[in-house]
């Protein structure tokens, strides 16, 4: 009986070495090294600095988390932005959700509204802690490894002690990158993050087998589904584009009964395609594009036309297949081989169902 009973304090402290992690405050902000959202009061708001390792200078990098615990269980839904740091329209839809009233949630909305410090202030995509050091993607190296160098410290610190423990499903928040414009645009993988993306009603669904490493990618096949939603421009807080994300992921917390209200099960404006053809300038040079965002065009349209820098065309570039204008460069200055524009267009190889 005693060896019984040992086993079962064994077994109730298991879950408690997983608890928040308190280290530290800074101007009032508890300053954490690992999040159970188990922990925090049922109706209640809270914000943290998560400590996701530390630069060459020994200072801890640190990343804000806003935990909306409910006044009534449900489920977990994680909200990340910025793991690319030129990507801000998601921070500022964060921003919006935090005001949701606990006491109107059913469930927890644990959101991280800047996962990439470094990068984010440098304004770039990539993961930047400093000068000297090659600045890789920290949304390809999911999920890390704790005790590792640099970002592989950074990113399974954020993996292991933020967002996979905290997750039932889980929306990655991101724009283009500067030069290049999205329309609003969500990626899935399976039939429920299909599901997920049709409820925040973007204006394009790729169905994509997705890319390892990225948060979307490694949470959906560790069984959080999870979809990447792409809000347009970066470097900006576009207030349209940003009330369309605030509206989608209420209409999905509706569905996941977080909220109460009426759901939208699927927008008809959504153009749903399983396939990609990248259209790249053949040369270098000023581009002018023919085609806006999220058109349709024909097979064999102008898209795009292309100067030398005396302003004499060099080449008028036609659409290699019919489709839906999913990304367009806005920087006219193109390399040779600079995506100009993206079509999104149906396969109906049957490899192509969920995405090629
Ligand atoms: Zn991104």
């Amino acid at each position: 009986m005693r060896v019984l009973l040992a086993a079962a304090v064994l077994f109730l402290a298991a879950p408690g070495q997983a608890a928040t992690e308190r280290v530290g405050s800074l101007d009032g902000i508890a300053i954490i090294d690992r999040l159970d959202a188990a922990d925090i009061a049922p109706g209640t708001t809270e914000r943290f600095w998560f400590r996701a390792g530390s630069s060459a200078l020994a200072q801890p990098w640190l990343v804000p988390v806003i935990v909306v615990k409910g006044a009534k269980p449900g489920p977990r839904l994680l909200i990340t932005a910025g793991i690319h740091g030129d990507e801000l329209n998601g921070i500022d839809v964060i921003h919006r959700l935090a005001s949701i009233e606990p006491a109107t949630l059913a469930g927890t909305l644990v959101m991280v509204p800047g996962l990439n410090t470094p990068g984010l202030l440098q304004s770039t995509r990539e993961w930047t802690p400093d000068f000297s050091r090659a600045s890789p993607n920290l949304n390809r190296v999911m999920p890390g490894k704790e005790g590792g160098r640099g970002i592989d410290d950074y990113s399974g610190r954020l993996w292991f002690r933020l967002l996979r423990p905290n997750a039932d499903q889980a929306i990655d928040l991101h724009t283009q990158s500067r030069g290049t414009a999205y329309p609003m645009y969500a990626f899935a993988s399976t039939p429920r993050t299909r599901a997920m993306a049709e409820l925040v009603a973007p204006d394009i669904i790729k169905l994509d087998p997705g890319e390892k490493g990225t948060v979307e990618n490694e949470l959906t096949n560790d069984g959080v589904p999870a979809i990447t939603l792409e809000l347009g421009r970066p470097e900006m807080f576009d207030t349209q584009m940003v009330g369309r994300g605030v509206a989608g992921i209420v209409n999905l917390m509706r569905e996941m009964a977080m909220l109460s209200g009426p759901v939208v099960p699927k927008s008809a404006i959504t153009f749903t395609g399983n396939k990609q053809e990248v259209v790249r300038a053949p040369r270098s040079g000023w581009a002018v594009l023919a085609v806006a965002l999220n058109t349709d065009v024909a097979k064999g349209d102008e898209i795009a036309v292309l100067s030398d820098a005396f302003g004499r065309v060099t080449d008028r570039i036609a659409a290699p297949v019919a489709g839906r204008i999913s990304t367009i460069a806005t920087d006219p200055r193109r390399d040779r081989g600079d995506m100009l524009v993206r079509i999104i267009t149906n396969s109906d190889d049957p490899k192509c169902a969920m995405g090629c």
